[in-house]
């Protein structure tokens, strides 16, 4: 049975006071749902990871970073690495999501390396995949997915890839209002799945959880989680908000 999985992408936004204050909100109103219904996990801004880290000490919200870089130190102006995510209390994070793929430039290769980095140094990765709009209108979201993992999951062991959540977030529902319906959902979900299940083993496929992400509001957690291979949700500007996040929270409990 995979546990519901709610985590909230805070992209950059918030600031050194609103970003501690919806961490202790969070941490007030979801701690008793957290830990034993659903895992919750919030990824703020690097520059506020530390302080949200520490709001939400005592409750059963984990943090997640929105990015990290492979390499374990040395002369890579501006990047964080793992070893500094894991010293300052970070759980999960985010690596390939379509705003660093399609913003930033990132490749598949790097999000590979940035997968293998996470998982080596104890951090759980959350490798973000889907399709652009015109890719869905041509027919090629299968391919385009497969492509995101295998590519993505590239050279990792069966043991390894058990660290790995899957996100799927069709770009054209990212911050668009635009919801993928809970069956286009199901059938990219269950995809996924079959996929993983052909690289691995039915039972790794089995375990590993798939959330979806684009548009997640309270009002439509509920049906979205009614699937049978969604098992949670990746979600941007409604995690920013408490009560909406809250009501996610509660509406991703089975
Ligand atoms: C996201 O940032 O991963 C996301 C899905 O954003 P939104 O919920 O705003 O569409």
């Amino acid at each position: 049975m995979r546990k519901p999985f709610a985590a909230g992408n805070w992209k950059m936004n918030t600031n050194s006071r609103t970003s501690v204050d919806l961490a202790k909100r969070l941490a007030d109103e979801a701690s008793d749902a957290a830990g034993h219904s659903v895992t919750v996990a919030v990824c703020p801004p690097f520059v506020y990871l530390q302080a949200v880290t520490k709001a939400l000490n005592g409750s059963s919200i984990s943090v997640g970073a929105q990015d990290l870089y492979f390499e374990p130190d040395g002369a890579f102006t501006g990047e964080i690495s793992v070893s500094m995510l894991k010293d300052i209390g970070c759980t999960y994070c985010l690596c390939g999501h379509s705003e660093r793929r399609h913003v930033i430039g990132e490749t598949d290769e790097l999000i590979n390396k940035k997968v293998t980095a996470a998982i080596k140094g104890g951090l759980l990765p959350i490798l973000c995949v889907g399709e652009l709009l015109e890719e869905r209108k041509a027919g090629k979201t299968n391919e385009v997915v497969t492509r995101h993992i295998e590519k993505g999951l590239a050279g990792l062991s069966l043991e390894k890839v058990e660290a790995v959540t899957i996100a799927y977030e069709p770009v054209w529902a990212i911050g668009t209002g635009l919801t993928a319906t809970p069956q286009q959902a199901q059938e990219v979900h269950i995809f996924i799945r079959n996929l993983l299940g052909k690289m691995y083993d039915k039972k790794a496929a089995d375990e590993m959880r798939i959330l979806y992400g684009g548009s997640v509001k309270p009002s439509n957690t509920a049906e979205l989680m009614a699937q049978p291979d969604v098992d949670g949700v990746l979600v941007g500007g409604a995690s920013l908000k408490a009560e909406d996040f809250l009501g996610i929270i509660q509406a991703s409990i089975r």
